[in-house]
């Protein structure tokens, strides 16, 4: 399979031709059709197997394809664990965005670091946001973001989500939700609470184990 055969935009293809993705990862393979299929996606998948460009590809190209409104409201939310994730997905999307000009804003938000400039960072909205748990529950309360216009949550490492004790954090960003909206969940491991969590979120979903 190529890129170039998934039904893409050509300027998201020619981004990941560009960063000498030659072909698609077996997760990217499966999982980028369902996720544009509207599925929930049920994914075992570690770092390193390429689940970064699998739901950010396929979620770029529906923020590309449907009309945006103004000011721009959150579409995708993708919640992490740690900071150091949240910012290198935010920055493998931008790269994967480059040319798609103006078309997505995507903003990182993670604790550990002052609040204001990303409360800066949300003026005019964002269209996708990375986010840790707890930092986007304060911006939340800040009133810098709203999630009432969510259409796609992303779990991403999950089993890290709930080791690092987000529990109570992810269940109330889960009640911020509207209901209805497509879930991906990715995890390297699937202990028991992860199990849990799954199959509270996930609507028949496409599972994936690669
Ligand atoms: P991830 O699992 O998303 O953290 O990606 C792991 C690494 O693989 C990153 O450096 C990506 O840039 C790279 N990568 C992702 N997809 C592909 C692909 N289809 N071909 C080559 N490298 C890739």
């Amino acid at each position: 399979m190529t890129f170039a055969s998934l039904p893409l935009s050509p300027q998201l293809v020619r981004a990941v031709e560009e960063r000498n993705y030659t072909a698609p990862t077996a997760i990217q393979s499966a999982v980028i059709p369902g996720v544009l299929n509207g599925r929930d996606v049920w994914a075992c998948a570690h770092t390193g197997s390429g689940k970064t460009a699998a739901f950010a590809l396929p979620l770029l190209h529906r923020h590309l394809a449907t009309q945006r409104e103004t000011p721009r409201r959150i579409r995708s939310l993708i919640l992490v664990p740690t900071r150091e994730l949240a910012a290198q997905i935010g920055a493998s999307i931008e790269s994967y965005a480059r040319y798609l000009p103006d078309a997505v804003k995507v903003a990182v938000v993670f604790g550990g670091v002052s609040i204001n400039p990303q409360m800066m960072a949300l003026r005019g909205g964002a269209d996708m946001v990375v986010a840790t748990p707890g930092r986007l529950l304060d911006l939340v309360e800040h009133n810098a973001l709203s999630l009432q216009s969510v259409t796609t949550l992303v779990l991403d490492e999950a089993d890290r989500l709930l080791d690092l004790g987000f529990t109570v954090e992810l269940a109330q960003v889960l009640s911020l939700l509207p209901e209805r909206r497509q879930n991906l969940l990715f995890s390297a491991t699937f202990p028991p609470a992860v199990n849990e969590l799954a199959e509270k979120l996930l609507h028949d979903p496409l599972r994936v184990d690669v």
